[in-house]
């Protein structure tokens, strides 16, 4: 929790950073079901289910999943204007829509795309998850929906121990360094990004991926995970398709460089799209 407000105040100087609003029941209601609210809402979610989640129950927590996926939304509104919006927050990707895991209470991507179907004339969306992690709860949720392309790239023998398919799921080797992780961006990710011509991108900028992560099992600099953000912006930039920042995991043994390297990813992002 440490980082979230960490990363804020390292780039207060450079942003307006605003507070998001609480979204409504109803827009979270497209994606997750009426009994999972619930218990939610009211804190009676069986242990089992908090032990999943990973994540003790307290308003708090629902509070600040819901303002989390607010952001998420204010920052896809933010992108269809100006070409860039950023969340300090979100890319909760491992929830799913009858239960939370893996610290995602809320699936604030899925929920959001959802809420862009209903208020947009949107037809095609790219969730490029590069957190080190699969994106099990929104490839599950998109599965069957051919107006969105979930592209995952992680670890292949990290958590999620039982992956879901993406439209795209590139699963790498443990302890991979700078140079081979970018020869898959070039190889793989930014070809699929080209193929399925998105007229959004959601970015999950997780930073698991740098070499002494508690949950990560990569070995990126964080050098090289500035330079993985910056050639998906300037992917995007170069593409002319908006794109939506969202922090995800991080979880370095030294927590200032879990936050360096998510204050890298908004960095990366201003310098791309000035
Ligand atoms: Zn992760």
């Amino acid at each position: 929790m440490y980082k979230y407000a960490s990363v804020r105040e390292t780039l207060a100087t450079r942003l307006d950073v605003l507070d998001p609003p609480r979204p409504s029941w109803e827009q979270v209601e497209r994606v997750h079901t009426a009994a999972y609210l619930k218990k939610l809402n009211f804190g009676t979610l069986e242990p089992k289910e908090l032990r999943l989640l990973g994540l003790p129950w307290s308003p708090n927590l629902v509070e600040r999943a819901l303002r989390a996926m607010g952001g998420t939304l204010m920052a896809a509104n933010d992108a269809l204007e100006t070409g860039l919006g950023i969340n300090l927050a979100g890319g909760t990707h491992h929830a799913y829509p009858d239960h939370g895991e893996g610290f995602c209470t809320l699936n604030d991507v899925a929920i959001t795309i959802r809420d862009l179907f209903e208020t947009r004339a949107l037809n095609r969306i790219l969730v490029l998850d590069l957190d080190v992690h699969q994106g099990n709860g929104t490839a599950h949720i998109f599965g069957s929906d051919p107006r969105v392309f979930t592209l995952s790239v992680h670890g292949s023998r990290n958590y999620p121990f039982h992956k879901e398919r993406s439209s795209l799921d590139v699963g790498l080797d443990d302890w991979i360094t700078d140079n081979d992780y970018f020869a898959v961006l070039q190889t793989q990710v930014f070809p699929a990004l080209e193929a399925f011509k998105p007229e959004l991108v959601f970015y999950l900028a997780g930073v698991d991926v740098l070499a002494k992560d508690r949950f990560g099992r990569f070995s990126l600099s964080v050098e090289g995970a500035k330079a993985r953000d910056s050639s998906v912006f300037a992917w995007c930039q170069n593409a002319g398709v908006p794109v939506v920042s969202l922090m995800s995991g991080g979880y370095n043994r030294d927590p200032k460089v879990t936050v360096e390297a998510h204050a890298n990813t908004v960095r990366a992002a201003l310098e791309v799209f000035g």
